[in-house]
């Protein structure tokens, strides 16, 4: 996964999520609100019109109980009554006449459509607008109604809606109250008949309740809850629409007819759910509902959430946007460096990264420029290093070849010279002993240097082919008693020793895996050095081994005329002298060969000296296996 994909995932959840969080939240917190709003707007229309309603039905009833009282009526009525079957009586007619003058005024004051006077026999004594009622009144107050009427002074009589046959069949409603002469005997009922009209126009009003809300009202009969208005969608509802009382369609209604308040999300009586408020209404046994469609309630919720989706997907974008730029402007640097880094890596050390931005990522560029110049410095100079040693290698080689050869012509030369030499040798020994003293002296003496002459000669081809046998291959290691080794050469030199009045001792010497003709050269050279370069004294000379980590270190030590400091190096190369050789003979090149012995075993060999006060030469055997830095 690269790391521009990583940081826009990462960057779009740093985005997104607490946008979808904010956007749920604003959401669910517009919704309720709405939803609350909603809910009390309802309450307070059903409250407002509840609270008209009965304040109608209330004024007409105190109405009502003010004519209850009326002179005219308690005068009147037992006149109508009593020449109800002799309506041409002058009586009858002044009665009808006094009624009309005081109750067409109230009918009309009181926008009644009718005043209806009923006699105690419970037909109708008198009508203020006659034109305006043709119902059967049975079927509006029925006779077990008006007996208890006729019995309940206090008693004001609400009846059910009817539909008026002589209005064309608009809903409308009486209501009664008994009347009573001046000496408190039941004398009729005064009922008002009410063109619903009123009522309806107050709840049919639908301002502020949109296009499918409305408010209604209804009645309990029985198991039904029978709707008393036209409905937005049934305009003939009234008396006819219902809902079954416990079914789930028109639950608001249902309560409100039990005589409960409230508000809620519930079915309406078509199905659909709706946000309703409801309440009862005393005075006349209503139930009392407004709703409105929560698809309509909402629909600006519906709206908000497009309108909250639209800005969420723009919002995405642009962060979907930014986050790509903004990726890239941190992965592309890193990615340059990283391409940067394999162009170098497979050798191109002249690449630059060279990202200039003055954050983290450009001085990690410029650290990185800066390492590949000095890497291609690096590289330069071990480049030039790596020539100089190929050369030296070479150098060294040719040098070994030219050595190699050098030796092997002089091995060669030394072994074919001895021959004519020893031919030499031994005729001009003869011709010393069978003509001397039968020339003349100069004759001896050139005999003497020609014998001198060839014995040094063969000495120094003795030595010569001995340096250079030294390192051939083909003799085996074994094991050699130093002590012995250095025994056998004493002997061997015990002329010379005697001759000069050397004493030469020793401590224990070890016994040391080698080549015993090579140990014997070692002491050879050094011990007969060591008597020869003697001062005044006689010679004393001592040798020692002690064991060092790695190596034995063996040292040979005397008292002779010392070396300067300045020739310590010089007297290992072959053929260096320091003196004449008439003052100490020799052909230079003991030292030399032990020297190629000891380095041809890998060790080292030394002198400390100072002039005229001995010398110690040093050498070391290493031991096989053992590391010189072990303690
Ligand atoms: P040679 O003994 O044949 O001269 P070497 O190679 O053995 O040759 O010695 C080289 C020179 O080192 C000698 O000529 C001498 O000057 C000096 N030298 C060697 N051993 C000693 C010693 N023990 N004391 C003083 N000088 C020494």
């Amino acid at each position: 996964m690269s790391i521009r994909f990583k940081l826009t995932i990462m960057f779009l959840f740093i985005s997104v999520i607490p946008l979808v969080i904010i956007s749920i939240m604003t959401f669910n917190n517009y919704k309720s609100s709405l939803e609350q709003t909603r809910i009390s707007e309802l309450r307070y229309i059903a409250a407002y019109k509840a609270d008209r309603i009965e304040y109608y039905f209330h004024n007409l009833k105190a109405g009502i109980k003010i004519a209850q009282t009326l002179y005219n009526i308690k005068w009147n009525l037992p006149v109508l009554t009593k020449y109800d079957n002799d309506r041409n009586n002058p009586a009858y007619a002044r009665a009808v006449k006094t009624l009309d003058g005081q109750l067409i005024n109230m009918q009309n004051v009181m926008e009644l459509s009718d005043i209806i006077l009923i006699n105690p026999g419970g037909d109708i004594a008198y009508l203020s607008s006659p034109s305006n009622f043709s119902n059967s009144l049975e079927e509006i107050i029925n006779p077990s109604e008006m007996n208890v009427l006729k019995n309940d002074r206090e008693r004001v009589f609400f009846s059910d809606i009817f539909l008026n046959r002589a209005t064309g069949s608009r809903p409308s409603m009486v209501i009664a109250v008994p009347v009573y002469d001046f000496g408190n005997k039941y004398i009729g009922i005064i009922a008002y008949l009410l063109d619903m009209k009123y009522i309806y126009n107050l709840i049919q009003d639908v301002t502020g309740l949109g296009k499918t809300g409305e408010t209604l009202v209804a009645k309990e009969f029985g198991n039904r809850v029978v709707f008393l208005n036209p409905l937005r969608q049934d305009p003939n509802a009234a008396l006819k629409r219902y809902v079954l009382m416990g079914d789930r369609p028109g639950a608001p209604v249902q309560e409100a007819v039990r005589g409960k308040t409230g508000t809620g999300i519930l079915p309406d009586y078509q199905g659909d759910m709706v946000i309703a408020s409801w309440r009862y209404i005393p005075v006349i046994n209503w139930g009392m509902v407004a709703k409105i469609d929560v698809s309509e309630a909402f629909s600006q919720v519906e709206k908000l959430k497009n309108l909250a989706m639209m800005i969420f997907m723009i919002i995405f974008a642009l962060c979907a946007v930014l986050v790509f730029f903004m990726a890239r402007s941190i992965s592309e640097p890193i990615k340059r460096l990283s391409n940067g880094a394999e162009i170098i890596g497979k050798g191109s050390l002249d690449h630059k990264v060279g990202i200039g931005t003055k954050d983290e990522i450009g001085k990690l560029s410029r650290a990185f420029d800066k390492m590949t110049s000095d890497l291609k410095k690096i590289t330069a100079s071990r480049d030039e290093l790596d020539n100089e040693i190929t050369e030296r290698k070479k150098a060294e080689q040719a040098l070994k070849r030219s050595n190699e050869n050098l030796e092997q012509f002089a091995y060669v030369a030394s072994h074919d010279l001895q021959e004519p030499l020893r031919m030499m040798a031994s005729f001009s020994e003869l011709l010393e002993r069978r003509y001397k003293n039968r020339l003349d002296s100069d004759a001896d003496e050139f005999i003497g240097f020609i014998v001198d002459g060839a014995k040094r000669m063969q000495k120094l081809i003795n030595d010569l082919l001995a340096y250079s046998r030294i390192g051939r291959p083909g003799t085996a290691y074994q094991d050699i008693d130093c002590n012995n080794t250095l025994a056998k050469v004493i002997s061997s030199m015990i002329n010379s020793i005697e001759e000069k009045g050397a004493v030469i001792t020793n401590d224990e010497l070890p016994v040391l895996p080698g080549i015993e003709s090579e140990f014997i050269q070692l002491f050879q050279n050094l011990i007969g050095n060591a008597v020869k370069f003697h001062g005044n004294d006689s010679p004393r000379v001592h040798i020692s081994a002690e064991r060092q980590p790695g190596h034995w270190l063996f040292s040979v030590k005397d008292n002779g005329i010392g070396i300067e400091s300045q020739y310590k190096d010089k007297i290992f190369l072959i053929f260096q002298r320091l003196h004449a050789r008439g003052e100490y003979p020799g052909t230079g090149i003991g030292l030399s060969i032990c020297k190629k012995i000891i380095e041809s075993r890998g060790g080292r060999i030394w002198v400390e000296s100072e002039s005229g006060k001995g010398s110690v030469f040093y050498f070391t055997i290493p031991i096989k296996g053992e590391d010189e830095n072990e303690q």
